[in-house]
């Protein structure tokens, strides 16, 4: 499948600034905006900023501009759309499908970085809210509400660095969607700046306020292609005072997939429920020196040497009382349970935790990994992770598959390494038989990690050209020269610099 006809909209050309044809004048716009110390230009500078997180996307950017407030954001963006010159928002860095650099259409684009928008506002306990520069780190807005005894809703492994914008642009997913639901079940409101510099609010706060279309939802998900955002208003949850942690090994998928039903139906304080496997488990301790978490391994007696793919889960309950009854109950009288290891303080919790958030880093360690966030539904899991199993080393030799996920999204995340970075052929080959073979399983192609660059042309593997079109529209509606973040989520049409409009949807 080839990059750029998925969506029905081909042709044109994004500007792809090289760094040196005049430049000169939009850096001194930008210099003269935001000072020197925030435009940064110098390539040992801009380094972290223009390679992501996986390594497998990477570009260079004319500029990185660290606008520090709503207003410098907008005027950054009036001064990039005056040169004709696209823009890369980026918040952590931490995305997974190459958005947040300026690679692909986006080489020679001015990163926007939000990190200078760290404030956050008092928590409105009686409302249940809070709100937060979009530079916010996850991590410090949990602290912020729990201080104030409420939680976020939202939890996953990359908290120390991704910050709320980019959360709420990739309607982030997580460990505890179970029970609350992704991003944009928790984004109450927010404020964004247009390509044109204009800003759009809605932070009132308010359940009920039925306007017309709900923006605040448009925004969550667009990856940056809409509009930059600069303050997000988070929905606020209970703070559990116990909670109990348990890693499980189980017999198949088939037992993990009922204790799963079980757990839903017994464990009304059930709040995550992560898969991982016995080489994933392996990887992450080598990676990090870990123990095992059972003394004898239940792989080790169940299964031939070398067949490491017992699977694991890490259920945790939480609740305002001790949830460690309701939880031990289900778990006694399930079928298929192998062993059991049970934490209650938040040193053991976090000790268990490791295995699962170290593994997107135990990979990485090993390569550029071809790197897939899959849901398939839980009725076929486990005949697809079956056919991954045999798929992958016959597509792409030599070649180690690696699988772990959030089993109650039926969330996989399907990484490959051993492939060569640069051979982008083998890459692309491998990603189109597993994702065609996620479509073929009713699954869909893109989980929780957004589309991005990555997986643009496997769009249409799981929206319809209808679909697309739509997408592709409210795109030209709200930034027609397609100068935010070209090349993610949809085909770059945007032409900045020639006169003419882009290529309507076919
Ligand atoms: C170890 C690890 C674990 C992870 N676990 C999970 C997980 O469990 N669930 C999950 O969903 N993701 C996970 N991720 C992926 C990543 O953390 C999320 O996608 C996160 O939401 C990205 O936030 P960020 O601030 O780093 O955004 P970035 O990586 O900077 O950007 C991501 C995208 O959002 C856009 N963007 C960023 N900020 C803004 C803004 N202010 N306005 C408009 N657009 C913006 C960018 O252009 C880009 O397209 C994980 C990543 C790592 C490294």
């Amino acid at each position: 499948m080839e990059a750029g006809t998925v969506g029905g909209i081909v042709g044109g050309t994004v500007r792809r600034n090289t760094g040196r044809h005049g430049d000169s004048r939009l850096i001194t716009d930008l210099m003269g905006l935001l000072g020197v110390a925030h435009v940064l230009v110098d390539p040992d500078l801009t380094a972290g900023y223009e390679t992501d997180w996986t390594g497998a996307f990477t570009g260079r950017a004319t500029a990185v501009a660290r606008p520090g407030s709503t207003d410098e954001v907008a005027a950054v963006l009036r001064i990039c759309a005056a040169h004709g010159v696209p823009v890369v928002p980026q918040g952590g860095n931490t995305g997974l499908v190459g958005g947040s650099v300026p690679a692909g259409a986006a080489i020679g684009a001015v990163v926007l970085s939000l990190r200078r928008l760290t404030a956050i506002e008092p928590v409105d306990a009686a409302a249940g809210l809070v709100t937060a520069g979009a530079g916010a780190t996850l991590a410090d807005v949990q602290a912020h509400a729990r201080a104030a005894g409420l939680d976020s809703g939202v939890d996953l492994a990359a908290r120390d660095s991704a910050t709320l914008g980019g959360i709420a642009a990739t309607n982030a997913g997580g460990e505890r969607v179970l029970r609350h639901g992704m991003t944009r079940g928790q984004v109450a409101g927010l404020e964004a700046v247009l390509a044109d510099g204009r800003v759009v609010r809605r932070l009132t706060g308010l359940p009920k306020d039925n306007v017309g279309y709900d923006l605040p939802a448009l925004f969550v998900g667009s990856e940056g292609t809409l509009g930059v955002i600069t303050r997000v208003q988070l929905r606020l949850v209970g703070l559990p005072s116990a909670r109990t942690t348990a890693l499980i090994a189980l017999a198949d998928i088939t037992s993990a997939v009922e204790l799963l039903a079980r757990l839903r139906t017994a464990a009304g304080s059930l709040d995550a429920v992560e898969l991982m496997f016995d080489d994933g488990i392996d990887l992450v301790r080598a990676h990090q020196g870990l123990p095992s978490p059972f003394p004898d391994r239940p792989a080790d007696r169940s299964r031939p040497s070398g067949a490491h793919n017992t699977p694991y889960l890490l259920v945790e309950c939480a609740g305002r009382t001790d949830p460690s009854d309701e939880l031990a109950a289900v778990v006694e009288t399930a079928t298929g349970v192998l062993d059991v290891a049970v934490a209650t303080t938040p040193t053991e919790q976090a000790r268990l935790w490791a295995y699962r958030e170290g593994h997107t880093a135990a990979v990485n360690a090993l390569g550029v990994p071809v790197k897939l966030d899959v849901a398939v539904p839980l009725s076929r899991i486990t005949a697809f992770i079956d056919g991954l199993r045999e798929l992958v080393p016959a597509v792409a030799r030599p070649a180690r598959l690696h699988l772990w996920g959030h089993l109650a999204e039926a969330n996989l995340h399907v990484n490959v390494t051993g492939l060569d970075r640069d051979d982008s052929r083998g890459r692309e080959k491998l990603t189109d038989v597993i994702l065609t073979r996620v479509a073929a399983d009713g699954g869909g192609i893109g989980a929780e990690h957004g589309v991005g660059r990555a997986k643009m042309a496997w769009a249409g593997l799981s929206r319809s050209p209808a679909e697309l079109a739509v997408i592709a529209a409210v795109k030209h509606a709200l930034d027609p020269a397609c100068l935010l973040n070209p090349g993610v989520l949809v085909p770059p049409y945007g032409i900045a610099l020639t006169p003419g409009p882009p290529v309507p949807p076919a």
